[in-house]
């Protein structure tokens, strides 16, 4: 029996939200960090004035209108801020940050308007990646390799077909793939199998049937191939070397399992 510590499903969510929870909010502070850094970039004040010029209501539109070029919830968001405290568009768009509280003042107002959009994105990024990648590559890494020290562990470390002995070329193969509900990581759904009866297997060039022997499918071992006769062929109905304690076998269930595919 595998010795790891599996997390719920649920624990496992909370995790992964809290995770993605710090990442907003430690991108946002970096962020935020800097606006008492920098004055306003070359458009922002137009931004800002579009998203003032629409809290506002009005219909005379003196700056880039926000119905035009630029998406508008950005700009709607910048704006509120600044709207709030009073300041309005102006004739000339270089003096509107300088009205109402004043040029500093109206930029921290209008700007954390844009971490809302800053945070939507980093959950899409995180949402896209998840899908991309998978979710499970690190839950797999950590109980394959438990997998692998029990299974190796039970068998001798030694291949149970061929009975190899290098440690460093012994894998633990799942009988019914984890990937499959009744696919659990235990050492009766493990054989220990070096890379080459690992990557034969895994295809099924070669099988184990219920009763521990071998098959071996010799559609792809040409006649005057001697290594793959000597490696394959030869042990075609031999039965495999099993764990000393018979409570570690091979489930015969996930081996008849297996075997139909
Ligand atoms: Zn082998």
């Amino acid at each position: 029996m595998s010795a790891f510590v599996r997390l719920s499903s649920r624990a496992i969510k909370v995790l992964r939200v809290a995770a993605l929870a710090l990442i907003v909010a430690v991108a946002c502070v970096r962020v935020a960090r800097t606006w008492t850094v920098f004055s306003a970039t070359a458009d922002e004040p137009q931004h800002i004035a579009a998203g003032i010029e629409w809290w506002g209501g009005t219909d005379v539109v003196q700056h880039e209108p926000w119905r035009t070029v630029n998406p508008p919830l950005a700009r709607i968001a910048v704006g509120l801020g600044p709207h709030l405290a009073g300041t309005r568009s102006t004739p000339f768009l270089r003096d509107m940050l300088y009205t109402g509280p004043g040029y500093a003042r109206n930029l921290m107002l209008s700007r954390p308007g844009i971490l809302p959009f800053l945070a939507l994105a980093i959950v899409l990024t995180w949402l896209l990646a998840r899908r991309a990648y998978g979710e499970t590559t690190v839950q797999t890494r950590l109980h394959q390799a438990y997998f692998r020290r029990d299974v190796l562990f039970v068998y001798s470390n030694q291949c149970c077909v061929c009975e190899l002995k290098v440690r460093p070329l012994l894998q633990g193969a799942h009988i019914v793939p984890d990937s499959e509900a009744v696919g659990a990581p235990v050492v009766q759904n493990g054989l220990s199998l070096c890379s080459l009866h690992h990557a034969a297997y895994d295809p099924s060039t070669i099988r184990i049937k219920a009763d521990y022997t071998v098959a071996v499918e010799n559609e792809w071992i040409e006649a005057g191939d001697g290594f793959a006769r000597a490696s394959l062929s030869e042990f075609d109905g031999r039965r495999i070397h099993l764990p000393s304690d018979a409570t570690h076998h091979p489930n015969p269930d996930f081996l008849n399992e297996r075997f139909r595919r």
